[in-house]
């Protein structure tokens, strides 16, 4: 029987518990770790069926990380804790011979920029130990990279275009909140934005480029160009594309108060000296702002996530829109979990889904669009994040 070990007990971490205990027959024993053993242990008691056991570790510290993979003798690694975290627990899975799976990229936690240089330059290490790493297994980056796979595979001879639309219409009725953690989301949206045209990156300036999107189920929305993580692997594997952009939907009070805290420095990452103690303007923001697992039973209203791509097939012009909506409060009544963790959690149970059952295999390090899309299409269907395809005019 598999062992599975997930690191990180947040809003992604509890749906991933949720999920893999639904589909005890792959992944086995759950073994839940997280810096406090207390929020693993209120997830365990949620699933009281599903024997999870806890423990509480570091994941800052490779040696807390190789002591714990090897008590559990873990079969994989779900990486839900902070993008911080990525390389100390994949140099552990390294050292294990353990296959490892994350759901976004890594950053340092003194520069806000996030690429995946240092994750891709472990892949001959991973080969070495003969195991499998699996970037970005979220929503975006994750089901958006095997959207435009599934595109490719099924759609297209050619895509030259790819716009990736992330509408959150959720409302938790708090004046300024963040859906998933306060300090990644942040540094996220405040940074400049970036898009690929033509062979290269071009910069704007934070929420330069907007455009309105009439998202299904939604409706018209503000959508604002930003930088996201999996175009920088998309441009590498989905050939022949020439330009690539990102376009995240923000409410107008949200941005007021954002740049209002930027204005006034509370999304500094830089230490600053306060009655002689030194702290982080951002952790301090984030300790104010409510947990984004506390928003879960307040949101209401749904997520649109998708992908538009344009191109060739058989010489003649195409557009095709693949989509998934989801509701928040259907996702909190089964996980108790909003949807902004649940449309991440799945994904990354779908991806270790497949690993154990070595329906995705490979040995190296793997973005999603690397494999083949029409097996985690069918499980998206199955668990819960149902997609839809839309043919739009050119
Ligand atoms: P949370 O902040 O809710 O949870 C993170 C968890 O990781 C917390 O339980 C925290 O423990 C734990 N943690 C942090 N540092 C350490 C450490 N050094 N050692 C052990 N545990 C640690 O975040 P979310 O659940 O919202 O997000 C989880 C991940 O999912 C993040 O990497 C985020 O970027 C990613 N994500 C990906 C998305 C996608 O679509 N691809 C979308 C949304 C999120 P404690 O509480 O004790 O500090």
């Amino acid at each position: 029987m598999n062992t599975t070990l997930i690191i990180g007990a947040g809003g992604v971490g509890r749906v991933v518990a949720h999920k893999c205990a639904l589909n005890a027959d792959v992944f086995g024993n759950i073994v839940l770790a997280s810096r406090t053993i207390s929020k693993c242990d209120e997830i365990s008691s949620e699933l009281p069926h599903a024997n999870i056991k806890t423990a509480s570790v570091d994941a800052d510290s490779v040696s807390e990380l190789v002591d714990l993979i090897n008590k559990y003798n873990a079969d994989i690694v779900i990486n839900v804790a902070l993008p911080y975290q990525d390389l100390t627990i994949m140099d552990a899975c390294i050292a294990t011979s353990t296959p490892y799976l994350d759901t976004a990229n890594y950053e340092h936690p003194d520069v806000a920029k996030f690429e995946y240089k240092l994750q891709w330059a472990r892949d001959e290490k991973f080969k070495n130990s003969e195991i499998m790493g699996l970037l970005g297994s979220g929503f975006d980056p994750g089901v958006t990279n095997v959207f435009c796979a599934y595109a490719q595979k099924h759609y297209f001879d050619t895509i030259e275009t790819i716009d990736i639309l992330d509408c959150n219409d959720g409302d938790h009725g708090y004046p300024f909140a963040t859906n998933f953690n306060p300090e990644i989301n942040l540094r996220e949206v405040s940074a400049k934005g970036r898009y690929w045209q033509d062979g290269k990156w071009i910069e704007t300036e934070p929420m330069e480029i907007k455009m309105v999107w009439d998202y299904p189920e939604v409706g018209e929305k503000d959508s604002y160009l930003l930088y996201h993580e999996e175009m920088e692997s998309l441009v590498k594997h989905i050939k022949g594309l020439k330009r690539i952009r990102f376009f995240m939907t923000f409410g107008k009070s949200y941005l007021t108060h954002m740049k209002c805290l930027e204005n006034i420095g509370m999304l500094g990452i830089k230490e600053v000296e306060h009655k002689g103690q030194k702290i982080v303007p951002m952790e301090f923001l984030k300790t104010l702002l409510p947990d984004p697992a506390s928003l879960g039973k307040r949101t209401k209203g749904k997520t649109n996530i998708g992908i538009v791509a344009a191109g060739y097939k058989d010489g003649v012009k195409k557009k095709i829109y693949i989509y998934q909506v989801s509701d928040h409060e259907k996702c909190f009544a089964e996980v108790n979990s909003q949807a902004v963790s649940y449309t991440t959690g799945v994904p990354a149970m779908i991806g270790a889904k497949l690993m154990l059952q070595k329906k995705w295999s490979g040995k190296g390090v793997f973005n999603m669009e690397e494999f083949d899309p029409d097996v985690f299409m069918d499980e998206l269907n199955k668990q819960g994040l149902p997609w839809k395809v839309k043919e739009l005019e050119v």
